[in-house]
């Protein structure tokens, strides 16, 4: 079984987009099975204890904006937050793990504007730039060497500090060391943008 009745991640995906998809804009509703799903998987959530009991979609630049209604939940109230149940279908393994996807979501902006400023395929020349990769080195070669620079308790300690508060997001905490790192060798790498067919073919190779 993939998680609770469900025997495939395809198979606990179409159940909840069902349940989301039956429900209005804007509507606060209730689903046991999608907080559950956001307590046992959320990346961030499942550390904390965090169980939303509310939830509502909002009109977004996607098909919409999901959000988890957090009030009474922190020691400070955040209230509506966004909250990604696409997240939870591909838990993290490991404490280290959680922070790698900080690291993803932190470099977001950086990839956006960098793909904005080559706008045409840096691969082929010819089609529009759609993806922005990091060619050298990998994110996961970069990811790999902060891990050899930290300790357990630097990632524990990185965690425990997460800010809740943010708008966006949930990120690394500003100041701490493994940001730090981060920015530092996130930074010095060459970033790429290309084409849907020629990043393609860059996931082949790796
Ligand atoms: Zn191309």
């Amino acid at each position: 079984m993939f998680w609770r009745e469900f025997p495939s991640k395809a198979a606990a995906k179409i159940a909840i987009q069902k349940i989301i998809n039956e429900q209005p804009f804007k509507q606060p509703f209730e689903s046991s099975l999608i907080s559950d799903l956001i307590l046992e998987r959320h990346y961030f959530c499942s550390l904390r204890g965090l169980r939303p009991s509310r939830f509502r979609k909002i009109p977004s630049y996607g098909a919409y904006s999901f959000e988890g209604d957090f009030t009474g939940w922190l020691e400070r109230d955040i209230g509506w937050h966004p909250v990604s149940w696409t997240k939870c279908l591909m838990p993290p393994l490991t404490e280290w793990d959680r922070i790698v996807r900080a690291m993803r979501d932190r470099c977001l902006d950086a990839k956006t504007f960098y793909r904005d400023a080559h706008f045409i395929c840096e691969g082929c020349g010819i089609e529009e730039s759609a993806e922005v990769h990091h060619k050298q080195p990998s994110f996961l070669a970069i990811a790999t060497s902060i891990r050899a620079d930290v300790s357990d308790v630097e990632i524990a300690d990185c965690l425990s500090g997460w800010d809740w508060f943010v708008k966006g997001d949930f990120s690394l905490p500003e100041g701490h060391k493994i940001t730090g790192l981060f920015d530092q060798r996130h930074n010095l790498a060459n970033l790429e943008a290309l084409c849907k067919d020629c990043h393609n073919k860059t996931k082949k190779r790796s």
